[in-house]
Order: C-alpha cells, then sequence, then structure tokens
C-alpha cells in the first residue's frame, strides 16, 4: 500500500529523526517502566526530543501527549506498572482511528515510535505503517513470554517469580489439610508461564494449551493418589487449556473423586504486578537501548528480540505470525520426576 505522505515524486521523503514517541500497549508487565526509562534516556543522549504517548493507542488518537525529560523518568526503574498507562483501543483498529493517530503524531513532529507491548500491539504497529510514512520499533512486553523469535519478553521473570511465591504458600497450606490445589496462572494461549512455575513449585500436574490430551496425567495422579492416600498436591492450569480453566476442571474432579478435598486457587492480575525483577530491570533497560540504536539506524517495523542473551532484529511480520514454540522436555522432566 502506498504511504500517504510521500513527495511528488513518489519517493519517501526522509527527514532526520529529531523527536520520538514511547508508549506501553495492551497488557501491562512489570519491567515497562525501566523500558521507557531506558528508550527515554537513551534517546535524550542521543539529542533526540522524547514524547511519551499516554494510554497507548488510543492516547494517540487523542494527543495525549507529554514530553519527557531524563529527570520525569527518574524514579520508575523499580516500580511494576506503566507510569505512561496502557490501553486497548478499538478505534485503533479502524482506518479512521489511524487515520487520527498519524495525524496526532505530525501535529506533534515525531517522526519515529517505539511500541512496548505484545503482538496485538505490534500488529497495530505494522499495519499503520503500512499506511504512513512513520517507523516503528517494538520492545516485547508481556508476562506471557510468547513472542516469536525472542527467548524473553519483559515482565515474564517477575511473574514467573510472582507465581512460585504464590505457589509455595499455597503448598503449605495443601499439604497441611491433605488436598489438591487446582492453581490457575495466566496464558490465554501460552503455557510457559504455567509450566515453568510448576517445574519451580514441584506441581504434580501441569496442563497448558500447548499439550493436548495431557488430563490423562491429571486422571493418573488422582487414581495414583488414592491407591497411595497422597491427598495433597498441586495441578497447575494455564487459563487456555483446552479442558477448561481451573474452576471447570476441579469441578469435573469434585465429581469423579468425591472423597477428594478438592480447592482452587486463581491468581489473577497479582501476577501482572510488582516490582520487577532485576533480570526484567537489565533485559528492559539493553532493549531499549537496542530500540533507540534501531532507529538512528533508520531501521523500521522490527521487533528488539533477545537470542542467547544477544539482541536480535525480528520483523513485525515474523513476530506476530509465527508462533513461540515451548520446551516440551520440561513437560517429560516434569512426567519423570513425579513417579
Ligand atoms: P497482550 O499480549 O498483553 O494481550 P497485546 O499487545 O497483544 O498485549 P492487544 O489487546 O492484542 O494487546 O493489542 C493492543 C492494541 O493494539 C489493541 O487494543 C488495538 O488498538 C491494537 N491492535 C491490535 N491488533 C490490531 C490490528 N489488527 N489492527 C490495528 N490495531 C490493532
Amino acid at each position: 500500500m502506498a504511504t500517504k505522505n510521500m513527495s511528488s515524486e513518489g519517493s519517501i521523503k526522509r527527514k532526520k529523526l529529531q523527536k520520538i514517541g514511547v508508549f506501553t500497549s495492551g497488557g501491562d508487565s512489570p519491567g515497562m517502566n525501566a523500558a521507557i526509562r531506558a528508550v527515554t534516556r537513551a534517546a535524550l543522549a542521543n539529542k533526540l526530543k522524547v514524547v511519551g504517548i499516554r494510554r497507548g493507542y488510543q492516547g494517540m488518537i487523542e494527543g495525549d501527549f507529554i514530553n519527557l525529560k531524563s529527570s520525569d523518568v527518574s524514579g520508575i526503574l523499580q516500580l511494576g506498572g506503566t507510569m505512561l498507562k496502557t490501553a486497548r483501543s478499538a478505534e485503533f483498529r479502524t482506518a479512521e482511528g489511524r487515520e487520527k493517530a498519524f495525524q496526532q503524531l505530525k501535529k506533534a513532529d515525531i517522526d519515529a515510535v517505539v511500541v512496548i507491548g505484545g503482538d496485538g500491539s505490534f500488529t497495530g504497529a505494522l499495519v499503520m505503517s503500512q499506511e504512513y510514512d512513520i517507523s516503528f520499533v517494538g520492545i516485547p512486553g508481556t508476562i506471557d513470554n510468547d513472542m516469536y523469535g525472542t527467548d524473553y519478553t519483559i515482565g515474564y521473570d517477575t511473574a514467573l517469580n510472582t507465581v512460585v511465591e504464590a505457589v509455595d504458600k499455597i503448598k503449605d497450606t495443601a499439604r497441611s489439610h491433605g488436598r489438591i490445589f487446582f492453581v490457575e496462572v495466566m496464558g490465554r494461549e501460552a503455557g510457559l508461564l504455567a509450566l515453568t512455575s510448576g517445574i519451580a513449585c514441584g506441581a504434580e500436574v501441569i496442563l497448558i494449551p500447548e499439550a493436548k490430551g495431557d488430563f490423562n496425567s491429571l486422571k493418573k495422579f488422582l487414581d495414583k493418589g488414592y491407591r497411595n492416600k497422597e491427598t495433597s498436591g498441586i495441578v497447575m492450569v494455564a487459563e487456555g487449556d483446552e479442558a477448561g480453566g481451573a474452576l471447570k476442571i476441579a469441578e469435573d474432579v469434585r465429581k469423579s473423586h468425591p472423597d477428594l478435598d478438592v480447592r482452587v486457587s486463581i491468581l489473577g492480575h497479582i501476577q501482572r504486578g510488582g516490582s520487577p525483577t532485576a533480570k526484567d530491570r537489565v533485559n528492559a533497560t539493553k532493549m531499549g537501548v537496542a530500540a533507540i540504536e534501531a532507529l538512528l539506524d533508520d531501521q523500521k517495523s522490527i521487533m528488539i528480540g533477545l537470542d542467547n542473551e544477544k539482541i536480535v532484529h525480528v520483523p513485525f511480520n515474523k513476530a506476530v505470525k509465527l508462533n513461540h514454540t515451548i520446551d516440551t522436555n520440561l513437560l517429560d522432566i516434569q512426567k519423570l520426576l513425579n513417579i
């Protein structure tokens, strides 16, 4: 599709990069603030002006912009959430919405934008960059760690540690009372958080959307428990597992095994909050600086990723269309150890 601000000869006339925008979009994740800080300071260090776009694409449409100085991002590195707030915008999915957003960027003289979010946010950026001459570079921020092309997304490590801490506590009470806990972890289409936290907590069963038919392992565990009179345990359930959420699975188990004391704990939004771990802070910082370097290098429509600790550039169209595969070896390990 032709870009809408071409010169009269039809070729794109690029002006030198002078002002960038930065925003967070989609679900928030711990470490987004660290990324905003790194983007802002790396840009300022390179003599670029920086504008914070509040409330994701909706704020872009409404021109909800703030100029960012170095002092505006001090004291946020260790804070969860996002100082720029985040949102989901139905209006941005429409051509009219994106036209409004582009006009707002133009009015503010913003030449390029760093988007911190998940695959939906990058899809929006890709669509807009195909319609208008505006460069986007993405930083993956989601607790699911489900983006293709990067080993790591910002927020995953903090969420993982939050889940582990919570499940350790649940285990104490599960053992004391002889109860089976079904613990539901976030991850609509991605079970990595449930898988790794399950390994870290020694869960008896892990149910994730990537491993269909794993219901058998639950049945085996329950039957074995009956035989051995082991009546406590942890079943980690990713919210997107095909067997249904933890509530539905627990309900079925209550019917099939009425003697067991079955409880459910849905961890919910505590997984999104909290002070980011050192790992999330360091990676957010590395990715934030890399995003500015990429823009200065005239890159566009790429996501900054980490591959074996090294920064890589992943085209948006690959990052959003290809699936992140999970290490199913971890599931095999979990089964091997649960004898
Ligand atoms: P999370 O992984 O936490 O869900 P995300 O970035 O995938 O984060 P989404 O809600 O999927 O979150 O997307 C964020 C926003 O990106 C949407 O509210 C919408 O404004 C924009 N967006 C997503 N998909 C498209 C699309 N196909 N066209 C235009 N805009 C889109």
